[in-house]
C-alpha cells in the first residue's frame, strides 16, 4: 500500500519532480524581468485531482491552490484538513478560479481566500451574502478577496467582463460588506499570440489600477503561457497540467 505519507509513493515523486520543474520555469521567467521571486504567487491548480494529491503537495511545501468546481472543491478541502496530522493544512490557501454559479456562492465563501472569476453583478451580490454569512458564523475571519475576470477578446463564452464593465463592477465590490477588491484575472484565448494577449492584459490592468491602486493583483498565466504572463506583470500564475499531469476528465 502506498499513501500520501507512506514510503515508496510514486505519485509523490512524480509531483515533486514536476513541481520543481514548474518552479524553476517560473523562477527563470521572474528573474528575466528583474522582479522579485515572491512578487508572483504560484497557485497549483488541483481541480479533478483527489485530496491525497493536495496533501502530497502540502508535504512538498506548497501552500497556494486553485480549484474551479464546487462542490468538488469544498469536499476536497474538508478532507485535506481532516486528514492533516499537523497545522500545515490549516495555513494552505484555496482560491476559486472557475466560473461561479450563484447557488454555489455560499459554500465557496466558506472555503475560498479569493475568487478570481467574478464577472457580473449577480455573482458579486451572491458572494457578498455568502461572505457575510461566513464571517458571522466564524467560517471565515477575513473578507473574501475578489478579482474581476476581464475578457481579452470580448467573447462572452469564455467568461469575463468587458473592460467597459469593470468600473461599475469594481464599485459594486467596494460597496459590498464582506468583500475586498484585489485585482483582475485573465485567461488568454488559445487562438493568437499569448504575448499579444498578455500585453493587452497589462494595458487593461494599468488603466484599472489608476482608479483602484489597492487592487493591484493580476492573475494571469497557466501551464502554457506563464512566461508571457510574468513578463507582462502577472502577480499570480495558475498552473495545473504542468504540475499535476493531464486531468482525468476534460472540461472547461
Ligand atoms: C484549469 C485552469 C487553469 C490551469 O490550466 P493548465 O493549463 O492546466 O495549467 C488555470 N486557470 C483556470 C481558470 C483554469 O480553469
Amino acid at each position: 500500500m502506498t499513501g500520501a505519507d507512506g514510503g515508496g509513493d510514486a505519485r509523490r515523486d512524480d509531483l515533486a519532480q514536476r513541481y520543481a520543474a514548474a518552479r524553476a520555469r517560473l523562477d527563470a521567467a521572474i528573474d528575466a524581468t528583474g522582479r522579485r521571486r515572491d512578487d508572483v504567487e504560484l497557485l497549483v491548480v488541483t481541480k479533478f485531482f483527489p485530496a491525497d494529491d493536495v496533501t502530497r503537495l502540502i508535504g512538498l511545501g506548497v501552500r497556494s491552490f486553485g480549484e474551479s468546481r464546487e462542490p468538488e472543491a469544498g469536499r476536497k478541502i474538508a478532507e485535506v484538513r481532516s486528514a492533516a496530522l499537523d497545522d500545515t493544512a490549516t495555513d494552505a490557501r484555496f482560491d476559486m478560479i472557475g466560473s461561479v454559479q450563484s447557488k454555489k456562492a455560499k459554500t465557496i465563501a466558506e472555503w475560498a481566500r479569493s475568487v478570481h472569476s467574478v464577472d457580473r453583478d449577480k455573482i458579486v451580490d451572491a458572494l457578498a451574502r455568502g461572505a457575510q454569512a461566513a464571517l458571522d458564523s466564524g467560517a471565515r475571519t477575513a473578507d473574501l478577496g475578489i478579482l474581476l475576470q476581464v475578457s481579452l477578446d470580448g467573447d462572452p463564452h469564455r467568461g469575463g467582463a468587458t473592460e467597459d464593465e469593470l468600473p461599475a463592477l469594481a464599485e459594486r465590490v467596494i460597496g459590498a460588506d464582506g468583500l475586498s477588491l484585489k485585482g483582475l484575472m485573465v485567461i488568454a484565448p488559445v487562438e493568437g499570440s499569448a504575448e499579444r494577449w498578455m500585453q493587452r492584459a497589462a494595458e487593461i490592468q494599468r488603466r484599472f489600477v489608476e482608479e483602484h491602486p489597492e487592487a493591484w493583483q493580476l492573475s494571469a498565466g497557466m501551464s502554457g503561457d506563464l512566461e508571457e504572463a510574468v513578463a507582462h506583470g502577472s502577480t499570480c500564475v495558475r498552473v495545473g497540467t504542468a504540475i499535476m499531469g493531464p486531468r482525468p476528465l476534460v472540461s472547461q
